[in-house]
């Protein structure tokens, strides 16, 4: 599972396809909600503020 900005959807993607071999679901995030998870505060790959949740 990633958590990422703008910017770095397609690494998040690429990594996914890499390691589990199928493409990834996508969700914007502020368009879901979770229960018991907070989102986090940054990007995996960077200091921004994330924008989509690959899974
Ligand atoms: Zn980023």
């Amino acid at each position: 599972m990633y958590v990422v900005c703008n910017e770095h959807l397609d690494n998040a993607i690429d990594d996914f396809v890499d390691v589990y071999e199928q493409p990834p679901d996508l969700y914007e995030l502020g368009s879901v909600t979770f229960t018991e998870w907070d989102v986090p505060k940054t990007c995996d790959f960077c200091d921004h503020f994330p924008r989509y949740l690959v899974v």
